[in-house]
């Protein structure tokens, strides 16, 4: 087989500005043809690499090409494994629900049934919402404002973002935002607030089926919610009969030390979502989990061809049983101590209106308080690109800059990373 090369005076970058929809968006910060990844490293087709701060928006918290994924994908592969099984019972199945039930789920005393459902987080997010509103037979759903979950219409219409909700060009209903604790409405007392809503009955808003949340708003500008908040959260929703969803989506699978972040709160969520981190090695695949009483399904209800991804099923075992084994935990914890210090010790003194935050291995180097309109993050962003770092801006009209580094990214690169940043901020507000 011969493939075709770009035609002369042509390069390999034209063919995506001239074929592909207007609707990319990663590939706008960070213009290069990429080739290879290990571990932090991608590196684009001249041989350059740059250390990942993005790690596939959070898909990729074991690093590119993990050595040990990567050995037991391609032994499977070798064997002619199945590569797709829609939802039959197959052996890489049986695998991963085995290593999810004796991995994660007993040792927290948690017990869900586990949903496959289509492979992207916003069909998990789907699901979850469709769950809860069929358990209680309540249509409203509370979700945060700065909440992300996702742009397929029953997500987006939880996620806040007026931009994205913009998009779907149709009324997005039956979703009631509700101030956030951390960003923008830190001030407002949401517990009191929330309260007051459910209790009168003249609020004009019915009492809903379900709250979703992300414990760290990740795409709203890595706003932590404090614990005593998510435990007072979850003891309103108990007390009125709204389910708990916690969307996982991005904070979950160690990404802020904990299997799952709302681990810190002690809170155990109704329902909770999972996708980008789950298979492992980047391989597409969500999950909806539900306390057993919640899977109310008649078979096939919720339902779609590619629900069955062997071979994320095959990453996706390996890597729980690797989380565990090579306490994931821990190093989190470890690293999570080393950024903050560096954060603080470097961007932290260059300018006092720069806001820092974040838990575990999420952080928001926040500069609304010098630039609101993002222009300043935007030049930052593009000055670290240049320099061999790849970090997204986040949050409102994406002020933040918000660091995701692989979680098992080795100290050297780390300290690399994070030193390209520090100049990078450095030499833009001096501009
Ligand atoms: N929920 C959260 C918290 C997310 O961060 C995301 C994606 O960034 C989603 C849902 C949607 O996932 P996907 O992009 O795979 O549809």
């Amino acid at each position: 087989m011969q493939l075709t090369a770009p035609a002369t005076g042509t390069t390999p970058l034209d063919i995506f500005e001239e074929r592909e929809s207007s609707v990319r968006s990663y590939c706008r910060s960070f213009p290069a043809l990429f080739a290879s990844a290990k571990g932090s490293l991608i590196t684009d087709a001249e041989g350059r690499s740059y250390i990942d701060f993005l790690a596939g928006a959070g898909a990729l918290n074991y690093g590119h090409s993990n050595d040990t994924l990567k050995a037991a994908l391609l032994e499977y592969i070798s064997n002619d494994g199945l590569t797709h099984g829609l939802d039959l019972h197959t052996v890489a199945k049986e695998m991963f629900l085995r290593e999810l039930t004796t991995r994660i789920l007993e040792p927290r005393g948690l017990d869900y049934k586990v949903q496959f459902t289509g492979p992207t987080g916003a069909n998990a997010v789907e699901a979850a919402l469709k769950v809860v509103r069929r358990a209680t037979g309540r249509t409203g759903v509370f979700a945060f404002m700065g909440g992300y979950h996702g742009h397929s219409l029953g997500a987006l219409a939880a996620t806040a973002n007026r931009t994205h909700r913009a998009a779907a060009g149709t009324d997005l209903g039956g979703v009631t935002f509700i101030p956030f604790p951390a960003g923008p409405m830190r001030d407002v007392d949401t517990l009191a607030y929330l309260r007051a809503i459910l209790e009168d009955a003249h609020s004009g808003i019915e009492i809903p089926a379900a709250v979703i949340l992300e414990t760290v708003q990740a795409e709203g500008g890595v706003n932590v919610a404090p614990v005593e908040w998510l435990r007072g959260l979850s003891a309103i929703c108990a007390e009125y009969g709204i389910l708990l969803v916690v969307d996982e989506i991005q904070t979950g699978c160690g990404r802020t030390g904990p299997f799952f972040s709302f681990e810190r709160a002690g809170i155990v969520p109704d329902v909770v979502t999972l996708s980008k981190s789950i298979s492992g090695y980047g391989l597409p695949m969500a999950l909806t989990l539900m306390r057993p009483e919640l899977d109310v399904w008649e078979p096939g209800e919720h339902t779609g061809t590619f629900r069955g991804n062997q071979l994320a099923f095959v990453t996706g075992a390996a890597a729980l049983a690797m989380f565990e084994e090579e306490h994931f935990t821990e190093r989190v914890e470890e690293n999570a101590t080393f950024i903050a210090r560096e954060l603080f010790e470097t961007i932290g003194m260059l300018d006092g209106r720069i806001e820092i935050r974040g838990i575990g291995m999420i952080w928001g180097i926040d500069t609304a308080a010098i630039d609101p309109t993002g222009a300043l993050a935007k030049e930052i962003g593009r000055d670290c690109f240049n320099r061999g770092l790849i970090i997204e801006r986040t949050g409102r009209n994406d002020t933040v800059i918000k660091l995701l580094p692989p979680l098992n990214i080795d100290r050297a690169n780390l300290r690399l990373g994070l030193g390209i940043l520090a100049a990078s901020v450095s030499s833009c507000l001096h501009r």
